[in-house]
């Protein structure tokens, strides 16, 4: 059986979230942060404080032995709040614990675990070239065996926090007679490992995410900075990938609800030839529209957060889940755009950058249509 209610435990962890974020995430200090390309890598320590990235970890590997239904309700609350704190949120769990606990060796385990759990490090994922969106597969950056290590050439774009972030887990390839998703090796590589260069690429949202254009000029690591099996890497990837795609949809399903309660406040304040917006018909069921919808996404994450939590195999929910979110937000941000008007327009609106953040998250950690695929594959076609 499904259970919704939240238990004890979970309510008193969202109402600690909701002190976290009204103290240090205030409306004005979102506004500000999102204007100034500010990202939050500074709440970390606090969150880690908050024990919120050790919720689903287990009790010997120094978590609270929570199970996934935790971290999904906890998502969803940071992302209804500011998506930019989710995001960072994620980054840790999804990239960082997940794929340390997944693939990772004792040693590293030990190394980064503690680390990572207290918000005190940040992994970026580092798959994506400018040959290599979509088809992940077709990297060319290359990993060549030298003494001691490998040494690793190529370019990776629109990488997230990678400035950053203490890490980044950079997909290579080992095997150099390898084609398609065979024959790749992930390694944890420092940014400030001498070849790395940086160049910051601008965009049209997320501002406190920034995006990196990275060169690797035989940047040189140690044999122990693989991470996972030699060879296996698009494998781990693809795990690590899968993780985050439920994390993308409670977040972006929090961010949703927060579109349609911005939406809804204006309609109910706003008044045009003597009534408020929210009286005229067009707009009511706009809003019942736009709230149907959010319903919908987040009863999908609560299901899909129930067959993690009790250990099922969630492939098709997973994608089901990220697709349905994601188009979610971009249905009610366009129709929240049309109900603000000129006041979503404003740069100052929260709808704006509502609607200009969620336009990534379609093509995003796995585009839709490949989502759309993994269903149709699930499905036996
Ligand atoms: C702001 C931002 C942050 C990002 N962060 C990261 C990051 O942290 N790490 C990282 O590694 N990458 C990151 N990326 C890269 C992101 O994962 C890619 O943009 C994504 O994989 C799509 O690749 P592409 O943009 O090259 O699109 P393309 O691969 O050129 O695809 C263009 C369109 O064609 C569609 N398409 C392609 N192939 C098929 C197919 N077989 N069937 C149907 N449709 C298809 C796609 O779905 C898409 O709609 C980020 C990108 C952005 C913009």
């Amino acid at each position: 059986m499904i259970d919704f209610a939240p238990d004890e435990t979970q309510l008193a962890i969202l109402d600690s979230v909701d002190r976290f974020l009204q103290d240090r995430l205030p409306p004005d200090e979102i506004r500000r942060r999102d204007a100034g390309h500010v990202p939050p890598y500074d709440l970390l320590p606090a969150l880690g404080e908050l024990g919120l990235f050790r919720l689903a970890v287990p009790e010997e590997e120094g978590g609270l032995g929570l199970d996934w239904r935790t971290v999904m309700l906890v998502q969803e609350r940071l992302g209804r709040h500011a998506y930019m704190v989710a995001s960072i949120f994620n980054r840790v769990v999804g990239f960082g614990i997940a794929s340390v606990k997944g693939y990772g060796s004792a040693a590293q385990r030990a190394a980064l675990m503690p680390k990572l759990l207290e918000g005190r490090l940040l992994i970026a994922l580092a798959l994506t070239e400018p040959e290599a969106g979509t088809d992940a597969s077709a990297i060319r950056t290359r990993a060549m065996r030298v003494e001691g290590g490998w040494r690793i050439r190529g370019r990776k774009t629109w990488i997230s926090d990678a400035k950053g972030a203490d890490y980044l887990l950079v997909a290579a390839r080992t095997d150099p007679e390898s084609s398609g998703s065979r024959g790749i090796s992930l390694f944890l590589v420092p940014p400030t490992a001498e070849g790395v260069a940086m160049t910051p690429l601008s965009k049209v949202g997320n501002n406190c995410m920034p995006s990196w254009d990275i060169g690797f000029d035989d940047v040189f690591v140690p044999d122990h900075a693989m991470m996972g099996q030699e060879g296996q890497g698009f494998r781990h990837m693809m795990s690590t990938l899968h993780n985050s795609r439920a994390s993308m949809a409670a977040t972006v399903t929090g961010c949703a609800q927060a579109a349609v309660d911005c939406a809804l406040a204006h309609a109910k304040e706003r008044v045009q030839f003597g009534r408020p917006l929210g009286a005229l018909q067009s707009v009511r069921h706009r809003l019942a529209d736009m709230q149907m919808r959010v319903d919908q996404s987040r009863l999908t994450v609560w299901h899909l957060g129930w067959l993690i939590a009790t250990g099922q195999k969630a492939q098709r929910e997973a994608s089901a889940a990220k697709v349905i979110a994601t188009e979610t937000l971009q249905y009610v941000t366009h129709h929240g755009m049309q109900i603000l008007a000129s006041a979503g327009y404003s740069s100052e609106s929260d709808m704006q950058r509502f609607w200009r953040d969620g336009r990534l998250y379609t093509f995003g950690e796995g585009a839709n249509e490949i989502q759309r695929e993994i269903i149709a594959r699930e499905m036996g076609l």
